[in-house]
């Protein structure tokens, strides 16, 4: 079985596969089959990435602007060019179906597209005669080593985010992706060699709890970016942050997705299962909970109820299937299980996807849609993060953003309405990072960053875009007074604007 290796300095680690290592199994989701394992790194290895990223550091602050640039533009031609090569090393790990992982791709080079502008983005700013003969200007510089952790639902996606912006900024990079499908960071490390990018500005470590310690721990490392749970998030902006390293760690996500009274019902309807089961709902920004304002339920469930079973779900690498299995047999069943529980909690099971039969051992669940769903059950408290769409039946629109605002997370929403007075007040009153009217998945684009509010983020910075050169960078103000002798004397009171 081969094994899946650490990408350090160049080099791909260990040098020959062995016994020796801690290993974790790679699944083919689609199958079952156990088809890589992959080293999971110990201290030691993970400190020889932080020290390899360390030492390509000099080098790489120094290198021009233009150069760097010419890197991120390489990246992306290559990146066009072997786009179905990666997405079929998404599918075979991750078990989206190809043209979703192909999706994925695009998004992520619009990251690749953004940060190659680096140029512009990181001009400092020029004040001239502060005071008599005195000028001030900034300047952004890179903050050193930054440690990049990444979920499993966007194995390309989520380490663009982070690495294109990181090291356009002059920073180098330690990668820790998800262990479950950990071939597509490595295919993006060499990618990236392969555009000019030097040896150990960005480096790949495949492990667990025990790598990420060590990065959270390293005094190398200055900055950490983290996607993946909540309590995972949580805990990564506590430890790091106690050690003094500046961080931003996105976390799960409950996203509403309010249909008003005059929405257009068979617009909502698509949009709504488009977004709830996509990718099989393993996305952060999904919409999990449709919230039916007024008597809206009783003509949207219907209409998205009718849709489900012209769904086509099979495995990724079939260009029919339009949704492809869960990641584990473990998460297939937890999702599972919060739809044999619905209705013992009070909710109507509308479509039960946990009795459809699949051939095979792949981690496959249909579709499920819970109606009467209300807060206080596990179905609407928990992030499902699979194929279940619950609808919770609120009387106004007041409730509606209510129930939002009272939720914890707050990472994407999305209104379906013709009323431009409701859009616009939604947008003002709801807590929530990312809005959608009348689109259900508000992923902004590469311009814009990324980012929820409350559980669904911590730390103040949001992620790609103009807010990650803001991240990856430190500003420093020079003070500058060329002094004409002949006026040189000593002054010993505190220096004024004159
Ligand atoms: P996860 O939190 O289990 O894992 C994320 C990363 O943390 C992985 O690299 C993993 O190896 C590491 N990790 C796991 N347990 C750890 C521990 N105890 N200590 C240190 N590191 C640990 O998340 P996942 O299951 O891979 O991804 C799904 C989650 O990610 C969902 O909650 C989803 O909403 C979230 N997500 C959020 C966003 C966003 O932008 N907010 C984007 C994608 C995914």
């Amino acid at each position: 079985m081969a094994l899946i290796r650490h990408f350090i300095a160049g080099e791909e680690s260990p040098a020959e596969p062995t016994g020796a290592v801690r290993t974790g199994p790679v699944f083919n989701p689609a199958t079952g089959e156990r088809q890589h394992e992959v080293a999971l790194a110990d201290t030691a290895e993970t400190q020889r990435a932080i020290a390899a990223a360390r030492a390509a550091f000099p080098a790489w602050r120094a290198t021009s602007l233009t150069k760097r640039a010419d890197v991120l533009f390489r990246l992306r031609h290559l990146l066009t060019e072997r786009k179905e090569e990666l997405a079929a090393i998404v599918t075979s790990e991750h078990g989206k179906v190809l043209s979703d992982a192909a999706g994925e791709i695009g998004r992520g080079l619009e990251n690749v597209e953004f940060a190659s502008g680096l140029i512009d983005k990181l001009k400092g700013e020029y004040s001239e005669q502060v005071s008599t003969g005195v000028d001030v200007h900034s300047v952004k510089q890179p903050v050193g080593v930054v440690g990049c952790i990444t979920p499993f639902n966007f194995p390309v996606m989520v380490p663009l985010w982070m690495v294109a912006s990181a090291i356009a900024c002059g920073n180098t990079v330690v990668l820790k992706p998800s262990e479950k499908d950990p071939s597509a960071s490595v295919y993006l490390a060499k990618l990236f060699r392969e555009a000019g990018l030097p040896d150990g500005v960005l480096n790949v470590v495949h492990g667990d709890k025990e790598a990420v310690d060590a990065i959270l721990d390293s005094p190398d490392v200055s900055a950490v970016s983290f996607v993946g749970s909540t309590p995972i998030a949580r805990s990564i902006y506590q430890r790091a942050s106690a050690n003094g390293k500046r961080v931003q760690a996105l976390g799960g996500a409950k996203n509403h997705m309010v249909v008003l009274e005059d929405a257009d019902i068979d617009a909502a309807a698509d949009a709504a299962v488009s977004a709830a089961y996509g990718s099989a709902g393993e996305r952060c920004m999904a919409v999990s909970v449709v919230v039916a304002v007024g008597d809206v339920a009783d003509r949207l469930v219907p209409a998205i109820h009718s849709r489900l079973d012209a769904l086509r779900i099979g495995p990724g690498t079939d260009a029919a299937s339009e949704m492809g299995p869960l990641i584990t047999r473990e998460h297939r069943d937890k999702v599972a299980s919060y739809v044999t529980g619905a209705a013992a909690e009070g909710a109507t099971v509308v479509a039960d996807g946990t009795q459809r039969d699949f051939e095979g051992d792949g981690f496959f669940v249909g579709v499920s849609l819970l109606d009467h769903v209300r807060p206080g059950m596990k179905a609407y408290d928990d992030e499902i993060f699979g194929p279940v769409l619950s609808v919770v039946r609120v009387d106004t629109f007041e409730d509606a953003i209510e129930l939002i605002n009272a939720n914890p997370y707050g990472n994407g929403v999305a209104l379906f309405t013709r009323d431009g007075g409701a859009a616009r007040r939604f947008e003002f009153e709801v807590e929530v990072g990312m809005v959608g009217i009348n689109v259900p998945i508000p992923v902004p684009v590469g311009a814009y960053s990324f980012g929820g509010w409350k559980n669904s983020l911590f730390g103040d910075s949001h992620i790609y875009g103009p807010e990650s050169f803001h991240f990856y960078t430190r500003s420093k103000v020079v003070t500058t007074r060329w002094p004409d002798p002949v006026h040189s004397r000593i002054e010993l009171a505190f220096p004024g604007n004159s």
